[in-house]
């Protein structure tokens, strides 16, 4: 495996950043997750709009452009020989010192992955997953905005942690207001009486790519698709939940807090949700 660390390519031994880049002491950083279908980068331009402006909402400069930064991922793609895989693109505030300061970090520091990717036991695409809703809220969007894709997960690692030990591979957090939110790495998704459900934006979660893309997908399908807020009540009465992420796709949820969705089987939108999906990535 070759890694990309600013310009140049490691192997995975020898792929290290300093120990005094704020990425590694503070978290201060951005990064995306990005899906490789048939050795093509997937939604390349929606990844690097949204590391952009990450990277500006934490006043980053990011020492490349856009275009530049999408040659140097597909090249590390090909160097890698990635077929169907995922890329870890990471912008850290670079070197500083002990404070925190980041005019102290003169450069950013950008590191590229490209590799294969570990996803959900297969059985649990055809089977559902089981969440369960976690004590750990969403961090408040007025402290830091979950529509930061920063280097911190803290609170989605505390989220994951709860949720492991309820038995559960996912866990739901809710927002300061008590309200659905998003799950450690996914969106969710409710689906009632036909509408397609999903919180909004302001809710306070991450603006997924393949949320947005399985919404214009929905509305192809000529399905109403509501950005509203949605509490646990809605989520225990739907018809049908699931989750959607880069590395996740499109996964159907049949439990939460113990209480089965629907019939506890992937519901017919899902199916056809989740099918619709994976034509756009074969495509
Ligand atoms: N929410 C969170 C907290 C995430 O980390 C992610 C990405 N793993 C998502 C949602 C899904 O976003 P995307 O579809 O852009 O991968």
């Amino acid at each position: 495996m070759q890694i990309y660390i600013d310009g140049k390519y490691y192997d995975k031994e020898n792929a290290k950043i300093s120990v005094f880049d704020h990425g590694a002491l503070y978290g201060d950083g951005v990064f995306e997750g990005i899906r490789v279908y048939g050795g093509k980068i997937f939604k390349t331009v929606e990844h690097i709009d949204r590391l952009w402006d990450s990277a500006k909402a934490i006043r980053l400069e990011i020492p490349m452009s856009k275009e530049e930064l999408t040659k140097v991922m597909e090249e590390t793609v090909a160097l890698n020989e990635v077929n169907d895989g995922y890329i870890r693109l990471i912008v850290t505030r670079g070197v500083g010192d002990l404070g925190l300061d980041p005019d102290k970090c003169k450069t950013p520091s950008i590191i590229i992955i490209a590799a294969g990717i570990a996803l959900y036991p297969p059985e649990l695409y055809d089977k559902g997953l089981e969440i369960v809703t976690v004590s750990s809220p969403r961090i408040h969007p007025a402290s830091l905005s979950p529509r930061i894709k920063s280097l911190n997960y803290l609170n989605n690692i505390l989220a994951k942690i709860e949720g492991k030990q309820a038995g559960c591979i996912e866990a739901l957090m809710l927002n300061h207001k008590g309200e659905l939110a998003e799950c450690t790495g996914d969106n969710i998704f409710l689906v009632r009486k036909g509408r397609l459900m999903t919180p909004p934006p302001n809710a306070g979660i991450l603006e997924g790519i393949t949320r947005n893309c399985v919404m214009d997908l929905a509305r192809e399908m000529g399905a109403e698709v509501l950005e509203i807020p949605l509490t646990k009540y809605d989520a225990y009465v739907a018809d049908e939940c699931f989750l959607t992420g880069s590395a996740a796709e499109v996964i159907a949820v049949v439990k939460i807090d113990g209480r089965v969705i629907g019939d506890g089987k992937p519901g017919p939108m899902t199916r056809e949700l989740k099918a619709r999906f994976v034509k756009l990535t074969q495509s």
